[in-house]
């Protein structure tokens, strides 16, 4: 061991030393966690869950798994750390005819919580499956490279994959298939909460195009709470190819937000600018203010995106952002925004004012006034 860090130690009680200690196992094996989380969507936990009326135990679940018998001593190990991360509860059952000669050990019952119920029914899942998805994980082993290499360059991912995540969904179907149903899947569950939230944002809006809209899962829901909004869609062509509105008020339109936004009342960006630079977060923003300028009211745009470091958030969603943020680093070069870097691009695409409501857990809800 190095002199200067025998010094440090024996000045360090090994109280502090040990509590360090498991700290870093707890982040050096914190992959175990997504992975534990992956599994258990992949497997179907949560539905089984659901299916035994929010909670089992351990050979009813194996059971409601279908796991082969060899795998099902293992169940528990896994079960057991998604609880103790606060995914499942745990609840001890006392052995049948307790204290001396009881007739079984005692067993645990897992059930759903509130963070396992987001995931019943397909739910946030595919998110979970985006966010762990091998070609996420190998871009994270780059960061280490990425940061040596010097210049603007390309971001990790790029490095990793030879090519931006956007032109991977251009000819990786799955890989398309897996972001659309995960952004469709967000905004679904996120739309709910819009709609309860701030409803009140979409008062006197009669045509709203969705930038960057995806599959229009979230037009769907706004024309659906909101009859008097008439959207559209615009995304990227190999996103709008082959999808079919489920709504009447609801049309597609593919082409390029750099290019041209058609004309509305507003203007939806929905976790699209926290993939962008801010320069060319400005330059959509621009194309956003023309659209917004033509329609026939003063119109505005309504950005949903994560506002960082506001004092109203937990620790908890802090940590949620600060995530969100290596990430967009890692698959774009780009960043979760703090109010002040939202002013500093807002203002340079021409906005003169903007309302933030941080009404939406990690995300806020931006109204911005040309
Ligand atoms: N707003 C959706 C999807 C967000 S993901 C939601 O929250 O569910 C970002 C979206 O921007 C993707 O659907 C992607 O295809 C789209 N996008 C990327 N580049 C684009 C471009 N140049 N023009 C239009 N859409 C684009």
């Amino acid at each position: 061991m190095a002199e200067e860090s025998r010094a440090k130690m024996a000045t360090t009680s090994s109280a502090e030393l040990l509590q360090a200690e498991s700290e870093l196992v707890r982040h050096s094996l914190g992959y175990l966690k997504s992975m534990a989380l992956h599994s258990a969507v992949k497997l179907g936990i949560p539905d089984a869950l659901h299916r035994c009326g929010g909670a089992a135990s351990l050979p009813d679940l194996s059971s409601a798994l279908a796991l082969p018998c060899s795998k099902r001593p293992y169940l528990s190990r896994l079960m057991k750390m998604l609880a103790v991360e606060g995914i499942f509860t745990a609840v001890d059952v006392p052995a049948a005819g307790e204290g001396e000669g009881a007739a079984t050990a005692p067993s645990v019952r897992y059930g759903l919580n509130p963070v396992s119920r987001l995931l019943v029914g397909g739910g946030v899942s595919p998110c979970v499956l985006m966010g762990t998805s091998p070609l996420f994980l190998e871009a994270s082993l780059r960061l280490p490279q990425w940061f040596q290499r010097d210049g603007e360059g390309e971001p990790a991912f790029a490095m990793a994959h030879g090519e931006s995540p956007y032109a991977t969904t251009g000819h990786d179907m799955e890989f398309n298939a897996l972001v659309n149903e995960a952004m469709g899947s967000d905004s679904r569950y996120m739309a709910e909460l819009v709609v309860r939230e701030c409803g009140e944002v979409f008062t006197g809006v009669t045509s709203l195009v969705d930038v960057g809209g995806g599959n229009g899962t979230m037009a769907a829901a706004i024309a659906k709470a909101f009859p008097h909004v008439r959207c559209s869609v615009l995304d990227l062509p190999h996103v709008i190819q082959g999808l079919v509105s489920t709504h009447e008020s609801v049309e597609f339109a593919a082409g390029d937000m750099m290019e041209y936004v058609p004309p509305a009342d507003a203007v939806l960006l929905k976790c699209v600018l926290h993939n962008w630079s801010d320069q060319d977060c400005v330059k959509i923003l621009t194309k956003c203010k023309e659209a917004v300028a033509q329609g026939a009211k003063a119109g505005k745009v309504i950005i949903i995106d994560a506002v960082v470091g506001s004092p109203s958030h937990s620790q908890q969603v802090l940590e949620a952002q600060v995530l969100m943020d290596m990430q967009m680093m890692m698959l774009f070069m780009s960043k979760e925004r703090e109010e002040l870097n939202w002013q500093k691009i807002f203002t340079e695409a021409g906005f003169s004012h903007y309302k933030i409501q941080h009404v939406l857990g990690m995300r806020s809800i931006i109204q911005l006034y040309p």
